[in-house]
């Protein structure tokens, strides 16, 4: 999956963006990675790995990563081409889900674009620049749809209404994504790709001395992203960065320090996950526990297809057991003598935290 992040300028992104790739994935065990400058690869954290590796006891470990996108560039009339306008959004519209970082962090040394610390009018003025984009895409395909429906076909009916309804709510400052819709109408959103359709977690930047009693700018923020079906993940861009500087052995001590469990990263990046739909199941070997990350209610095959297309397309069953249980038991060996693992076959939908053997026709 990959999460693009956006915001005015000095609101704290290539702060956040370092600390993302400072936190990088040990390359070597990611090869279908490319590495580009503006592309960071971070490691899901996710302890389960960890438990799964203490009982099966593999050569390595390989984890779900997650790719963040810096994406520069979105000002005032980006949408109109201003700045890096028409770059920044071919970007944006590729990428899965936005993080948007806002800024809620106060230092008369950081200039601010607008003159002043405003997390609202920061939010509508980079929302309003993507919801002129998806304007223009919204009216251009509602001439076509509007033209298949007079022809009597059911589908263009239905994309003419979704659309007059998108396009009512950009011009209450609404996002698709504050919208609800149906099964049908979803499968034509996904056609179209409209930006404000991707889920969003806004990332409220505060001050190192706020992160445990956040700033009014916060509460703001939170207020904004319940109304349109986004997420918030409170954290301080410089503290991550200099966490990420540390040497391991002292960063949960610099954690403790700060009164906090756990780096806003790792908040980031599940919440990310969470909000992408997304789950995990574990391959577990004498030679490699690995994780896998799927779409929620992907099926046994397709998950298998993952790993390679020819366990795919030979896919005779599935050995499943869930994680917690294969902890309990103590080894895969002992699962199997014990009748814990379960065949399933290609309706199988994979669960969260499934430990998997698949059994393949070459
Ligand atoms: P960008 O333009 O959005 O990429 O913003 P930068 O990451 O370059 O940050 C702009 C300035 O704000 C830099 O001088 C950062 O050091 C500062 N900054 C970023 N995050 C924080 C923070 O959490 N607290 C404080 N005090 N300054 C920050």
């Amino acid at each position: 999956m990959e999460i693009g992040i956006v915001g005015l300028p000095n609101v704290g992104k290539s702060t956040l963006f370092n600390a993302i790739t400072k936190a990088k994935a040990e390359a070597a065990n990611y090869p279908f990675c490319t590495i580009e400058p503006n592309v960071g690869v971070v490691e899901v954290p996710d302890p389960r790995v960890d438990k799964i590796a203490e009982v099966v006891k593999p050569e390595r470990v390989v984890r779900a990563v997650t790719r963040f996108v810096d994406i520069a560039g979105l000002v005032r009339g980006a949408s109109r081409g201003e700045g890096l306008g028409n770059k920044f959004l071919s970007h944006i519209r590729q990428v899965d889900g936005i993080a948007h970082v806002v800024r809620c962090f106060t230092d008369p040394n950081v200039t601010h674009v607008e003159g002043s610390v405003d997390p609202a009018r920061d939010i509508d003025t980079i929302n309003t620049e993507l919801i002129l984009a998806d304007l223009e895409t919204a009216q251009r395909r509602l001439e076509r749809a509007e033209k298949v429906a007079k022809s009597g076909e059911k589908r263009g009916k239905i994309e003419a209404e979704m659309l007059k309804r998108i396009i009512d709510g950009f011009d209450r400052g609404l996002p698709v994504r504050a919208h609800e819709f149906s099964d049908e109408e979803k499968e034509i959103l996904r056609e179209i790709g409209f930006i404000t359709a991707k889920p969003v977690v806004y990332v409220a930047n505060v001050g190192e001395k706020d992160l445990l009693s956040p700033p009014k700018e916060v509460d703001i923020v939170r207020e904004i992203a319940a109304k349109e079906n986004a997420e918030v993940v409170v954290l301080s861009a410089k503290i991550e960065s200099e966490l990420q500087e540390l040497p391991e052995d002292e960063r949960a001590l610099f954690l403790e320090d700060l009164g906090i469990e756990e780096p806003g990263l790792n908040k980031l990046i599940r919440t990310g996950y969470a909000l992408l739909g997304l789950i995990t199941f574990f391959t577990a070997g004498p030679q490699e526990v690995k994780a896998w990350t799927i779409k929620r209610g992907t099926k046994a095959p397709q998950a298998a297809g993952k790993i390679h297309s020819d366990i795919e397309r030979g896919f005779i069953r599935a050995e499943v057991i869930p994680w917690e249980e294969l902890i309990e038991v103590g080894s895969m060996t002992a699962a199997r003598e014990k009748g814990l693992i379960r065949l399933e076959g290609k309706d199988y939908v994979v669960q969260d935290g499934d430990v998997i053997y698949f059994r393949f026709n070459v």
